[in-house]
C-alpha cells in the first residue's frame, strides 16, 4: 500500500523501520497508527469539502485514548456511542460542546452523564425524553437534544445498511411529528437534526443522493420542530478500499454537492451548521496489524504462515465482522520489501478454529519464522472490534507514532 514507504527491505509506519517499531514496541502482535497519515487525511479532506462544512470523528472507528485525543484537535467534533466513548473523549480534551451521543439503548445513567458533560444528545426513542427532561430537572442544565432520524431512504451501494425500513437507529419519519411535539413540551434545549444512513460506501453519487435526501428531509421536519434547527448531521458513510479492485472514493462531487447544500441552507435553514461524521474514512488506512510468523508449515502443498495473532485481534481481517463473502485485505511480510522472490502463501492466527485466517493464498514474499506479516488499512474497527479474550491469547497492544 503506497502511504507507507519503505526503507532497506522494511515498511515505514510512523517514520520507523517496522522492525525498529516492533523492537520499541517490545511485542507481537500490535497495531500501529501513523500520526502523519492521519494529520495528511483530514488536510486532505478539508481541501476537498467546502469551509463550511463541519467534520466529526466517529470514534468507534478508533477508541484508541491517544488517536482520539491526537484526532479530536484536528477534527471540529467528537462522536460519541456510549459513556464509556464520552469518558475517553473529555480525557482527550474534547470539546463537550462539539461532542455528541448517539446509539439506541443509551442507559438512564449515560443520558444522565450527558447532559451533566453538556454535550447534545442524538436522541433515538420517545423513551429518551423523559429521561432527559428528569436529568435536566435534577442537575439544573439544559439537555441539549437533535433527533437522530430513521429515513424513509437507504443509502444505496453500502457496506452496512443503517437507515431505512424497520431499524433499531433512530427514530421513523412517521413518528416525528408527535416526538417533536414533546420535545418542546418536555423543555428540552432542541438543536436540530442526525441522519446516519449507512457506512463503507466507495459511491459518490450515492452519498451525494443520501445527503441531499436527509438535507430535504430535515427542511421538512424543520416545520414541526420546537426550535430552529442549529444542527444537522447529515450522516457519512465515506468508504476506503479493502479489496483488489475497490475504487477510490472520489471527494469532488461529495464537496460540490456539500457546497450547494450550505447555499441552500442559507435559505432554508439559516441557523443550522452542517456536519459530516466519519470514522473508517478518517482513520482506517494510517493503521497497520502487525504480527509475527511463530510457525512455518507446509500442508498438502499449501504454505501456511502461522502467526501470534489473528481473528482475537483483528475480526475485520479474518472477514468476520460484516463481509457476506470473505475476501483478503491488503497483507504483506513487512520486513521483506526487497524485492525477492515471492510464494502463494495463507496467514493464519493460533486459535483452534479454521475462521482464524488472515490471508487465504495471497501472493507474499518469501517468509519464515520470525518475519512480520503486516495486515494494511487497519486503522479502523481492529483492536477495539475484536474478541480479544477469545481462546486465551494475550491482548495486542496499540501505539501511535
Ligand atoms: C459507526 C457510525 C459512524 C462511523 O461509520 P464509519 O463507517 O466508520 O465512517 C458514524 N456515525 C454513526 C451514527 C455510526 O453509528
Amino acid at each position: 500500500m503506497d502511504q507507507f514507504l519503505v526503507d532497506e527491505g522494511e515498511l515505514v509506519v510512523g517514520g520507523e523501520r517496522l522492525s525498529l517499531l516492533a523492537a520499541r514496541v517490545g511485542q507481537t502482535p500490535f497495531y500501529a497508527y501513523d500520526r502523519g497519515l492521519l494529520q495528511a487525511r483530514v488536510a486532505a479532506l478539508r481541501a476537498a469539502l467546502p469551509k463550511g462544512i463541519k467534520l466529526h470523528y466517529a470514534m468507534k472507528a478508533n477508541p484508541m485514548p491517544a488517536v482520539v485525543g491526537f484526532m479530536a484537535r484536528l477534527v471540529d467534533g467528537v462522536d460519541v456511542a456510549s459513556a464509556g466513548e464520552l469518558k475517553v473523549a473529555l480525557d482527550a480534551g474534547a470539546d463537550p460542546a462539539e461532542i455528541s451521543f448517539a446509539g439506541p439503548g443509551k442507559r438512564d445513567a449515560e443520558l444522565r452523564q450527558a447532559v451533566a458533560s453538556r454535550v447534545l444528545v442524538n436522541l433515538e426513542s420517545p423513551r429518551e425524553i423523559a429521561v432527559l427532561q428528569a436529568a435536566s430537572a435534577e442537575l439544573g442544565l439544559p439537555a441539549r437534544v437533535a433527533v437522530r432520524v430513521n429515513p424513509d431512504f437507504e443509502l444505496k451501494g453500502s457496506g452496512m445498511k443503517m437507515g431505512g425500513g424497520p431499524k433499531q437507529f433512530g427514530v421513523d419519519v412517521e413518528q416525528m411529528p408527535a416526538l417533536l411535539a414533546d420535545i418542546g413540551r418536555a423543555g428540552l434545549a432542541f438543536e436540530g437534526f442526525h441522519l446516519f444512513a449507512g457506512s463503507q460506501n466507495l459511491r459518490a453519487d450515492s452519498i451525494c443522493e443520501a445527503q441531499q435526501k436527509s438535507f430535504d428531509l430535515a427542511v421538512r421536519l424543520a416545520q414541526d420542530a420546537p426550535g430552529p434547527v442549529k444542527f444537522l448531521n447529515l450522516g457519512g458513510g465515506f468508504g476506503i478500499p479493502y479489496f483488489p479492485g475497490d475504487q477510490r472514493l472520489d471527494l469532488a462531487p461529495i464537496g460540490a454537492n456539500l457546497q450547494q447544500l450550505l447555499e441552500r441552507a442559507k435559505a432554508e435553514l439559516p441557523h443550522a451548521e452542517l456536519v459530516i461524521e466519519l470514522g473508517r474514512y478518517l482513520v482506517a488506512e494510517a493503521g497497520v496489524y502487525v504480527t509475527r510468523v511463530v510457525d512455518r508449515k507446509i500442508s498438502r502443498g499449501q504454505v501456511y504462515l502461522v502467526t501470534d495473532g489473528g481473528l482475537n485481534h483483528h475480526l475485520s481481517a479474518s472477514g468476520n465482522f460484516g463481509q457476506v463473502v470473505r475476501k483478503n485485505y491488503p497483507v504483506t511480510i513487512g520486513n521483506r520489501q526487497g524485492g525477492g522472490e515471492t510464494e502463494q502463501a495463507s496467514v493464519v492466527g493460533p486459535l483452534c478454529t479454521p475462521l482464524d485466517l488472515l490471508a487465504d493464498r495471497m501472493q507474499l514474499p518469501v517468509a519464515g519464522v520470525g518475519d512480520l506479516a503486516v495486515v494494511f488499512q487497519s486503522g479502523a474497527y481492529g483492536a477495539s472490534a475484536s474478541p480479544q479474550a477469545f481462546l486465551g491469547h494475550a491482548p495486542c497492544t496499540e501505539v501511535l507514532v
